[in-house]
């Protein structure tokens, strides 16, 4: 792959990684990735993805953001206020760092956020970090799951103007609300694995999509670890499913990262 590549949307910080970063991001830059954009879930991993983007400089690039959900597999619980208040000075601390706000969102899954108290916690924290992110004139990395309508509403109340919707799988409708407010939108590796996606990748113009790999989770695999070098399956997928090169997939998305990670430089 001539082109460069950027992945919108991964997880470097995570465990999984903990082993073999360098390699994993020799493998990354062989598939053509010259910038990984890596987000966070909880303030545990801030100094992690800050100390990545000293140690990877010009290819790592720093988010900050509390996910709507929390904990690990066995103990994956809705988001509290108490997860983000006590760490939000860290975002200013670290603007000059930072090149997005995320992972943030809502996860209305009903077994993880069951009640109506549950769902308004998730929002708030999603509201206040979108304040964030307006008062850092940072773009949002955004998740949303089983709550794409209230997702694209909220951001549009808050007035938020640069958005990437990372493997969004809300109905067509709602895309189309995104694309009018000016969002980009991201698929992983894992829309590959079946024809569920095409429909919105189909809809989405090109000019729109971003390329992501949410590393280690959503690999062209389910239960096996997914790496950034893997893009390349997102990039293929796409260029399938809507009939056009690779080349131009690689050349239209990564203009597009540039456009919305404003900060990036490759
Ligand atoms: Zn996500
Ligand atoms: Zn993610």
């Amino acid at each position: 792959m001539d082109e460069p590549l950027v992945d919108c949307h991964c997880h470097l910080s995570a465990n999984e990684f903990l082993q073999d970063m360098n390699d994993v991001v020799e493998r990354a830059k062989q598939a053509g990735v010259k910038a990984l954009i890596a987000v966070t879930e909880g303030a545990s991993e801030f100094e992690s993805v800050i100390q990545l983007s000293k140690a990877y400089q010009g290819l790592i690039f720093p988010c900050f953001g509390i996910h709507p959900l929390q904990g690990c597999q066995q103990d994956l619980h809705s988001v509290r206020i108490q997860d983000l208040e006590p760490v939000l000075p860290l975002f200013q601390v670290f603007r000059g760092d930072l090149v997005a706000v995320g992972e943030i969102g809502l996860d209305f899954t009903p077994w993880y956020a069951p009640t109506v108290q549950e769902r308004n916690e998730q929002l708030t924290v999603f509201k206040k970090q979108l304040e964030v992110s307006k008062e850092l004139d940072l773009p949002v990395n955004v998740h949303s799951r089983s709550a794409a309508k209230v997702t694209m509403t909220t951001m549009k109340e808050q007035g938020i103007r640069h958005a990437l919707l990372h493997n969004f799988a809300g109905r067509p409708s709602v895309a189309m609300e995104g694309l009018q407010a000016g969002y980009y939108f991201s698929f992983p590796p894992a829309v590959s694995r079946n024809d569920q996606r095409d429909k919105l990748i189909k809809q989405i113009p090109l000019e729109r999509i971003c390329l992501e790999t949410d590393s280690p989770a959503l690999g062209p695999e389910k239960q096996v670890r997914n790496e950034p070098k893997n893009i390349t399956i997102s990039l293929e997928h796409i260029a399938k499913v809507k009939g056009i090169s690779t080349e131009i997939v690689a050349e239209i998305t990564t203009k597009n990262a540039l456009c919305l990670f404003s900060r990036l430089n490759l």
